[in-house]
């Protein structure tokens, strides 16, 4: 008999999935290795930034109070009392109708509150004359400027970018908490399946699942774990998913979660005990995707069609293993773009595209059924059209997910 599985919403789907995943714990790494990571603390500033009042041009140092009055027919001229570079600090004090000379990032003198730019003057030997009059503060980078001390810059959770970074090493981090990542196991199944370096033999196929999923760990900067091939085979696939669960945070397989004859996954996440979340979802490709959970450990099953396959790490498993180490923003980025295609299929569920999307328009990145490789190569988002629609026209807006962005949305906004 053929097992009935009720379909729930892509929606409903991701908050299940999404509300089991356990935090990891932390590491510390030096701070070259934190880009890509994810924040374990948030950064406070621990110093006011800049941490001192200095010049942001190359100029003279000067009291503003002794330029008033300045014009073309009464130009105010200063005595040139010493010279800095940045990273010097001039031990005069500006007194009346002085200046001191000073290079972008000099701390501004003792007396002096305003910078006098070089363009702004004509220079005699030891002396300048300027022609306008100048602010208190005019041309000062003011201490605390950029951050206050105590302020938070960056909360915790935050995917490092190299901007990131920048405040890190302002700071003085050496070193970086940053959530651990997790441990990710990949198995294919399927008896039609053969390694990447073997040549095709009659009704089998090329493994391209696990290469692709791997590809997809890496761009989050997580590696994973590559299980041998398995064989639908129930008793032996059945050891190979307890062993591979338990030497992974997490395990992906890929194929043989659907009703046919030698699906076997169904049948091994009853034997494992495991808790499944859902195993049907309506949504094409991937209905069949399946999430269990066994013993806290996420059970990905993912559909052996490629593109669905895709799909279903794109739209489950991403957020999961993101959630596990503590990210805020764990969902893929959501746009709205103009179809610059018709896509006149009927969507009795929600249809995810593997599509191109050039910053306006979005279009199909060609044949597009679920066992599809090529559409995967060629897209860089997928369009989502609602179920219950009966296709769209060129025009059209519709929702757009990106993919390959560094830091996702906080949101999960369809
Ligand atoms: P399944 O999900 O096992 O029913 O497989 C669905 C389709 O995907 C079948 O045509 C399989 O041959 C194909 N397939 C399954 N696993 C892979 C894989 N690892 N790489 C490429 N194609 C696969
Ligand atoms: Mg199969």
């Amino acid at each position: 008999m053929v097992e009935h599985r009720k379909p729930i919403p892509v929606s409903e789907a991701v908050a299940r999935m999404v509300r089991e995943a356990k935090p990891l714990g932390t590491e510390t790494v030096p701070l070259g290795e934190s880009m890509g990571r994810i924040l374990a603390r948030p950064i406070k500033a621990t110093h006011p930034v800049p941490p001192f009042d200095r010049s942001p041009y190359d100029g003279f140092a000067i009291r503003a109070s002794d330029s008033a009055g300045a014009s073309g027919e009464n130009r105010k001229s200063f005595r040139i009392i010493d010279h800095i570079g940045a990273g010097e600090v001039s031990k005069r004090t500006v007194g009346q109708g002085e200046a001191v000379r000073l290079m972008t990032g000099a701390q501004l003198p003792e007396g002096a509150d305003a910078v006098v730019m070089f363009e702004q003057t004509s220079e005699q030997a030891g002396a300048f004359t300027i022609r306008k009059p100048f602010e208190p503060l005019e041309n000062v980078s003011l201490k605390g400027e950029d951050l206050q001390e105590g302020e938070q810059v960056v909360p915790a959770g935050t995917f490092i970018q190299p901007g990131t970074v920048a405040v890190l090493a302002t700071f003085g981090y050496a070193e970086v908490e940053v959530a651990a990542r997790p441990v990710v196991g990949i198995l294919s199944t399927g008896t039609e399946l053969l390694n990447v370096d073997e040549p095709l033999a009659p009704g089998k196929i090329r493994n391209s699942n696990g290469p692709m999923i791997a590809a997809q760990l890496a761009r989050m900067g997580i590696r994973c774990k590559m299980y041998e091939l398995s064989a639908d085979h129930l008793e032996n696939s059945l050891e190979a998913v307890r062993k591979a669960a338990k030497e992974t945070d997490c395990l992906i397989t890929t194929g043989g979660v659907s009703v046919g004859d030698f699906d076997f996954l169904p049948e091994i996440y009853r034997r494992l005990g495991a808790e499944v979340l859902f195993n049907k979802v309506a949504m094409r490709p991937g209905s069949v995707t399946t999430v269990a959970v066994a013993r806290g450990k996420y059970l990905f099953g993912l559909s052996g069609n490629p593109s669905a396959c895709f799909t279903g790490f794109e739209l489950f498993t991403r957020p999961a293993l993101l959630k596990m180490m503590g990210a805020e923003k764990i969902y893929l980025p959501h746009t709205r773009a103009v179809l610059a295609e018709d896509f006149t299929k009927a969507n009795p569920f929600t249809r995810f595209i593997r599509a191109i999307y050039d910053g306006f328009s979005v279009r199909p990145a060609g044949f597009n059924k679920s066992n599809a490789v090529s559409s995967i190569a060629r897209g860089n988002a997928l369009i989502v059209l609602p179920g219950g629609t009966r296709g769209f026209r060129e025009g059209d807006e519709a929702d757009v997910l990106l993919l390959g962005v560094e830091e996702g949305s906080e949101r999960w906004t369809l």
